[in-house]
This record gives C-alpha cells, sequence and structure tokens, in this order.
C-alpha cells in the first residue's frame, strides 16, 4: 500500500517515529533495571531477568538503528527528488522547450505542483506558437512587400551572411533561391561576380551613397546600369540608442533611362560646342581684324564695342572649351598624353594665359618656385597647364582689386609635386568646400559670371592623372588651391 504523505507528514512521522523508538527504549531500560534492582541481584532469576532484558534492549536498539538508518537515507531523497525534477524542468523552460511535463507523486503538495507546473507550461507554449506564428506572418508580410519592390535588394549579417534576398535581386545576380538561402554570400561571390562587386563595396561602414560609376551589368543580352545605396543595418535599444552594426542592406537602383539620358545629354553637348567653336572663332577673328589700322580707324565708341565683342567673343570660347572638356570626361573619352614636363614651364603658361585679367584687376601674380632641384612631371602638360590655367583665373577674378595672388610648386616628398594657388580674396565657405567641384554649382551669391565649370573639370582632370585638388580656404582670408600629382 502506498501513502500519498506531504513533506510535513513525513517530517512529523519521522520525527515521531524516532521520539517513539527512543522513548520505548529508554522505558524498556529503565523497566529491565527496576527489575534487576527489586530481585537478588545474585539470584538465577536475576541473572535470567538480567539476560532477557539485555537481549530485549539488543533487539529493540537494532530495530531503532535499522529505522534510524533507513530514515537517514531515504529521508532527504524522498524531499529533495521532486526538487531536482522541477528545477530541471524550469530550465527546459527557460531554455524555451516548453514541451517538457513535471510528474511529481508521493505526495499530494508534489502532485498539484506538477498539475500547475504543466498548466503554466502549456500557457508558455501556447504563447509562444502563437507569438511565434505571428512573427512568421509579419516575416511573410515583409517578405512579400520586399519582393513586390521592383528594384534589387539583399540584406547580409555582419558574416555576409544572406538575411533575405527579393526576386528582382535574384533575377540580376542570376541565381535561384534555395541556391541563395542555403549559403553565404561570399560562397556566391566565389562563382558570381556581379555579387563580388556587391560585397565588397559591403564592407566598409556604408551609410551614405557611392557616387563612384554606376554599376554596369549585362543580363538579357542587354546593358543596365545601377546605383548601390549600402545602408548599414542598426538596432536601437530599449533607450532608443543605436547598437553596433548588425549588417548591412545593399539596394540597387536601375538608372538605365537616366543614363540613356545622360549619354544623349552628352552628345547633344558636344556636338553643339562643336558646332559653336568655329563661328564664335570666326567672330572673334573678325574683331581682331577690325582693330587693324589697315581696315580703318575705329573712333572711340566703336573701338569699345569691338572691346566688348572680343571679352565676350572670348567667355564664349572658353565656356564652349569647358563644355567641350566636361564631355570628354563624360563620355569616358579622356585621352592623356603625357609628356615629361617642368612644374616651372606649368605655371609659366598659366600666368601668361591670365596676365591680361591680372593687369585688367590690378593684380600683382607672384611665383614661389624652390630654388633647389625639383622633380619633372609626366603629365598631360595641356591638361594640367588649363587646371592651372583656371585655378589663377579663379584666383584673379575672386580677388579684390590690387590684391596679390601666389602661385607656386613644392616638393612634399620624394614622389609627389605639389602645384599650388593662393589669393587673399574672399575665400569661400567650408561648407562648399566639396560643392564647388560638382558640375555647375556656384556659390550663392557670387555675382562675377562664371558656368560652375572649372573646378569639375580641374578635379576630373587631376584624377585621370592619380593625384588629388584640394582646398584650404576661409571666408574673409582667401583660398588655396593645391594639386599633387605622383611624379
Ligand atoms: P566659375 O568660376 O566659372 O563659376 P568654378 O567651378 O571655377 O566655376 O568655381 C565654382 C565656384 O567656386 C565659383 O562660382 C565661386 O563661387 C567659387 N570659387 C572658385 N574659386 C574661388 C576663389 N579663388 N575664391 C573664391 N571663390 C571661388
Amino acid at each position: 500500500m502506498k501513502m500519498n504523505l506531504n513533506i510535513k507528514e513525513k517530517l512529523t512521522l519521522s520525527v515521531g517515529l524516532l521520539v517513539c523508538m527512543i522513548v520505548g527504549l529508554v522505558a524498556l531500560s529503565t523497566i529491565s533495571l527496576q527489575i534487576l534492582t527489586a530481585t537478588e541481584p545474585d539470584s538465577p532469576t536475576a541473572e535470567y531477568g538480567l539476560n532477557r532484558s539485555l537481549l530485549l534492549i539488543a533487539i529493540f536498539g537494532l530495530v531503532c538503528i535499522m529505522i534510524g538508518v533507513w530514515l537517514l537515507f531515504k529521508l532527504p531523497g524522498s524531499i529533495s527528488k521532486p526538487f531536482k525534477e522541477l528545477s530541471g524542468s524550469i530550465n527546459e523552460i527557460a531554455n524555451h522547450n516548453y514541451d517538457v511535463s513535471l510528474l511529481l507523486t508521493g505526495s499530494t503538495e508534489m502532485e498539484s505542483l506538477s498539475a500547475n507546473f504543466n498548466r503554466m507550461a502549456k500557457r508558455l507554449r501556447d504563447y509562444h506558437n502563437s507569438s511565434v506564428s505571428a512573427l512568421m506572418t509579419s516575416k511573410k508580410y515583409l517578405e512579400t512587400i520586399i519582393n513586390s519592390i521592383d528594384e534589387p535588394i539583399i540584406c547580409l549579417d555582419n558574416d555576409l551572411s544572406l538575411l533575405f534576398i527579393n526576386n528582382e535581386a535574384l533575377s540580376i545576380l542570376n541565381i535561384d533561391r534555395t541556391d541563395a538561402m542555403n549559403r553565404s554570400a561570399q560562397e556566391i561571390a566565389l562563382r558570381n561576380d556581379l555579387m563580388r562587386r556587391l560585397i565588397n563595396g559591403a564592407d566598409s561602414d556604408g551609410g551614405k551613397e557611392k557616387k563612384d560609376e554606376p554599376l554596369k551589368i549585362y543580363a538579357d543580352n542587354k546593358e543596365s546600369y545601377f546605383q548601390v545605396k549600402y545602408l548599414p543595418v542598426r538596432l536601437s535599444n530599449d533607450n532608443g540608442v543605436q547598437t553596433e552594426r548588425k549588417g548591412i542592406v545593399v539596394m540597387l537602383k536601375n538608372i538605365t533611362e537616366f543614363h540613356k539620358m545622360d549619354v544623349a545629354k552628352t552628345t547633344f553637348i558636344s556636338t553643339i560646342s562643336h558646332e559653336l567653336k568655329t563661328p564664335v572663332s570666326a567672330i572673334l577673328m573678325s574683331s581682331q581684324l577690325l582693330t587693324d589700322k589697315r581696315v580703318g580707324k575705329l573712333n572711340d565708341e566703336q573701338q569699345e564695342l569691338s572691346d566688348s565683342i572680343k571679352e565676350n567673343g572670348e567667355r564664349l570660347l572658353s565656356i564652349i572649351g569647358e563644355l567641350l572638356n566636361i564631355t570628354q570626361v563624360e563620355s569616358g573619352k579622356l585621352l592623356l598624353n603625357p609628356i615629361i614636363t617642368r612644374p616651372i614651364e606649368l605655371i609659366e603658361y598659366a600666368i601668361k594665359a591670365n596676365h591680361v585679367q591680372a593687369e585688367k584687376f590690378g593684380i600683382n601674380i607672384e611665383i614661389d618656385y624652390p630654388s633647389q632641384k625639383i622633380s619633372r612631371l609626366f603629365v598631360d602638360s595641356e591638361k594640367i597647364a588649363w587646371v592651372l590655367t583656371n585655378l589663377l583665373s579663379n584666383a584673379i577674378r575672386y580677388s579684390n582689386e590690387g590684391s596679390r595672388v601666389i602661385i607656386g610648386a613644392k616638393q612634399p616628398d620624394s614622389r609627389h609635386i605639389a602645384l599650388y594657388v593662393q589669393d587673399f580674396g574672399k575665400g569661400i565657405d567650408p561648407r562648399y568646400h566639396e560643392s564647388i567641384f560638382e558640375r555647375y554649382f556656384r556659390v550663392p551669391g557670387t555675382k562675377i559670371q562664371g558656368s560652375g565649370l572649372g573646378l569639375s573639370i580641374s578635379r576630373d582632370f587631376v584624377k585621370a592623372h592619380g593625384g588629388t585638388l584640394s582646398i584650404n580656404s576661409a571666408p574673409g582670408k582667401g583660398s588655396c588651391f593645391t594639386v599633387t600629382l605622383p611624379i
């Protein structure tokens, strides 16, 4: 027969049993002692009584010891076993194993404990299943939205494992979904050139649009152009503070149509500029002839008009030149004809090209050239001379009348030559230091006429030589533009 006792009852019963046995033992010993003292100690009855008492005490004591030992081994185990089972099951729940069930027997309180525990586990399991299915639904929802976007999107974690990829991305990568999802982007990149190009950019911290060349992709026998954007994924903690980068989203924007339009625009500008160059040169030639004494002497007013035609014609010709340079850069047809050139030759060319303008504004051009030997350059001298001429022209135009401009060269190290143009004019606010190198950008409020193309072309020309064009300028202090070229 199995008794269902609770812990309290078990303890009470055990302690009670022990107390009863001790009391019984003591009573037995006392009774035996009294019997012994009541009779003649040396009589045979007394000896028989003594032996019988000792035997009874020994048997009773042995039984007590056995019960005590049995309780010692059994009682702690029977109390701690259910707690061990409970702790194990709690651990399982903590490890998200909600299928665990507890079966404690032996006491009513243990049975009720396991019934309550199992009910709690079931509730947790139901809750977990419902939240997992809610999560799966929202995941599917998001995947459907992302798949319906007709621009390719790829999400990678920090180890470049694919977290998701939409159908459009699979299509341009020419891989299928099961193939993609079982492999990391790096594995795919081993046999997929496009993926290799995409993950190269994902190594950087991203966050900003890459202004590099658009990505050219050949698919379905046609050329497509994509602009790649890398967006780092940063999760926010409970305080709204963004944690470290968890991954990166690569977004591609199809700009094929814009690219076609851009090519058409470049071709248009190139054709128009070529067509305009001849008549404008003819106008300049005619205005030059007009000032020739053999044609007849001009009165002051006519001379003024002729000067104006010449000045504006030259400006027009320089803008046409700039447009032609732009079309060369944009169409990728920028051809360099490098020759060995001394830096001073480039400086002298720029000064010669600008001396009339400098005189007109009363600007004093100073040359800063090192007295010790300076390395020669291997550059397309026409292009770099054009850059220096443009920088010097800017320095003169944006300076106050009567001020000075320095044009110079130095060798910062054994592998580079720096050519620079410094003025002490109005200077440029630091927030425009990058924008001034963009096409058609002019600092707001600039009154002096210009096209906003010179610096942009200059940077392209210098970059084509593997060099850099940098600015150091502060409002009211003047500007210094430096062209650094490799030797
Ligand atoms: P443009 O001079 O024909 O407008 P640029 O590309 O050469 O075109 O220059 C872009 C803009 O940068 C100019 O409109 C002007 O506002 C500013 N800028 C260029 N050089 C200087 C300079 N030396 N000092 C002050 N501002 C300058």
